[in-house]
């Protein structure tokens, strides 16, 4: 085959496996850190609060929230300052990150993750914020972490049902990445092996949330997926997310696990070759094969659970078709409302002729 492509792969250091969380003090010293300050969401201020104690950090701020609003990275900046930072750890989830980012965005301070969601956030140059209810993208070489510390240990406390629609969120990167207008070999061969040690790991984690070798597996394919995510550009997915939790205020994790195998199979005859390895992975056919897999381990199905009203439908198909982007499949809007039908009412995935 005659390939032709062009890959940028964003270089960041990976410390990975059970027990790595040991090596925060050494990785932070590695980045010239000797004052971090430690962050987090309020719901894992007592873990943060630990480590900062454990490595002598300068701080603590305990004030991460979904969808960076500017407010709070303003009060960060601030608590940045006052014990004299000079870098900062971000202990969480993309919500813990991204506040990690913003603050890097501002200030160019090294940052160290610790990864605790599968999300993939920490390994992307990619930062969303939100001001005045409205939320705006940027893309900068400073937000791309240094350090990834991902310690399996870490997740085992992640609830079933959010590690299950967390891992659906990662799933999600790849599969959107197999068919990417930018694509490229080493991205897609990410991308299978990423979807295929998530679908090994799930079920296990399903049965026993303390499985330490299926919480590894996880970890290891919300990493790959991840950076199949800050690889190449995603498309009609991750627009329809965007604009139901930015529009409806939909959450983040719940909506990509509900939209996944709608938009798979809306893709699925468009970029059918692209999508065979990952169609292989659950049965053959990547739609349905994923909302089986999803209604087995118990994920959402449905975005009326998610609090979508019936009569907000129309609004979103015209958002999704008003502003037009690329997507193997063309973005019609009959089709992507009959889409959106379907994932209202969880009706089994079509795809379109
Ligand atoms: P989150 O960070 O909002 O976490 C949800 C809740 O779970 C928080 O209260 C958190 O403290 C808690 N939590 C996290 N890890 C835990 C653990 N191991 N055990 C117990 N509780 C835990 O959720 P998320 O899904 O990781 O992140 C969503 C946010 O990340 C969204 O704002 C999304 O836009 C952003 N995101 C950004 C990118 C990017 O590349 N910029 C990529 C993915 C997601």
């Amino acid at each position: 085959m005659a390939r032709t492509f062009i890959g940028t792969f964003h270089p960041a250091r990976i410390v990975f496996g059970a027990g790595t969380l040991a090596q925060t003090a050494t990785e932070a010293a590695r980045l010239g850190m000797t004052r971090p300050l430690v962050l987090s969401t309020p719901f894992q201020r007592a873990d943060a609060d630990r480590l900062a104690h454990q490595i002598g950090a300068a701080g603590v701020f305990a004030g991460a929230a979904m969808h960076t609003p500017t407010d709070v990275t303003a009060q960060a900046m601030a608590a940045y300052a006052d014990c004299g930072a000079d870098g900062v750890i971000a202990l969480g989830g993309g919500s813990t990150i991204g506040l990690g980012k913003a603050i890097a965005y501002r200030n160019d301070a090294p940052q160290l993750v610790i990864a605790t969601t599968y999300a993939g956030s920490e390994v992307t140059p990619i930062l969303g914020q939100t001001e005045n209810g409205v939320k705006t993208t940027v893309r900068a070489a400073s937000i791309l972490p240094e350090t990834v510390i991902y310690d399996p240990e870490l997740t085992v406390g992640l609830p079933v049902a959010m590690s299950v629609t967390s891992a659906l969120n990662a799933m999600a990167h790849a599969v959107e990445g197999v068919y990417a207008q930018d694509k490229n070999p080493v991205a897609s061969m990410m991308a299978v092996e990423g979807v295929r040690a998530l679908r090994d790991a799930l079920p296990g984690i399903v049965a026993n949330p303390a499985d330490l070798g299926s919480r590894s597996d996880a970890l290891y394919g919300s990493w790959l997926c991840g950076t199949v995510l800050g690889a190449v550009g995603m498309a009609l997915h991750h627009k329809l997310c965007h604009t139901l939790g930015g529009s409806f205020d939909l959450p983040h994790a719940e909506t990509h696990s509900v939209m996944l195998p709608h938009t798979a199979a809306y893709n699925a005859r468009a970029a059918q070759a692209d999508m065979q390895p990952l169609a292989d992975l659950f049965g053959g056919e990547i739609g349905t094969g994923l909302w089986d897999f999803a209604r087995s381990l118990g994920a959402p199905m449905t975005l009326r659970d998610l609090g979508l009203e019936a009569a907000d439908l129309d609004r979103a198909a015209d958002l999704a078709a008003q502003n037009p982007y690329w997507n193997p499949q063309p973005v019609e809007r009959g089709a992507i409302r009959d889409l959106l039908q379907r994932a209202w009412e969880g009706a089994p995935p079509v795809t379109p002729n």
